[in-house]
């Protein structure tokens, strides 16, 4: 593989950084680096800032699914709360209520969590590709949007 001069400039961060920001044209930031405008247009095609962005993306989601891991986690606790209030409020069909949303809630957490853990562990220690689980993020979205819904 032929040597790109632009992934070995020192000022490569920056250079890439421009390029993902969008607000330059390749031709703005060959010049704003004095950088040759055919070598920055072959990084940008041969894909050698994809890789990194591929990363940082794989990062984003990880954080966020972890994120929803703890929202989750809250939605539980606040659920054994209500359970406890709706149990010494004497009023059965309260407490039954509550049961009612729980056992969905707890079925649309098991499914939210199954996804992520996959998810999470195929975007561990090495961003390892995440293309096979190309379903996963459909499915979250649909149980995530259903959440803020659950009202007693
Ligand atoms: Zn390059």
């Amino acid at each position: 593989m032929a040597k790109c001069s632009i992934c070995q400039h020192p000022k490569r961060k920056e250079i890439d950084k421009a390029l993902v920001s969008g607000t330059a044209s390749i031709r703005n930031i060959a010049s704003q680096f004095t950088i040759s405008y055919d070598a920055l247009f072959r990084h940008v095609k041969n894909g050698h800032i994809k890789a990194k962005i591929e990363k940082a993306a794989v990062a984003q989601e990880k954080a966020e699914a972890e994120d929803f891991l703890t929202h989750l986690q809250n939605k539980k606790i606040r659920f054994n709360e209500m359970a406890k209030e709706a149990k010494d409020s004497g009023d059965p069909h309260l407490e039954l209520k509550v049961y009612q949303v729980e056992s969905k809630f707890v079925e649309m957490e098991g499914k939210a969590l199954g996804a992520f853990k996959e998810k999470v562990e195929h975007t561990g220690k090495n961003g390892a590709p995440i293309e096979h689980q190309i379903n996963v993020p459909e499915e979250v979205k649909k149980v995530a949007h259903l959440l803020p819904n659950v009202k007693l």
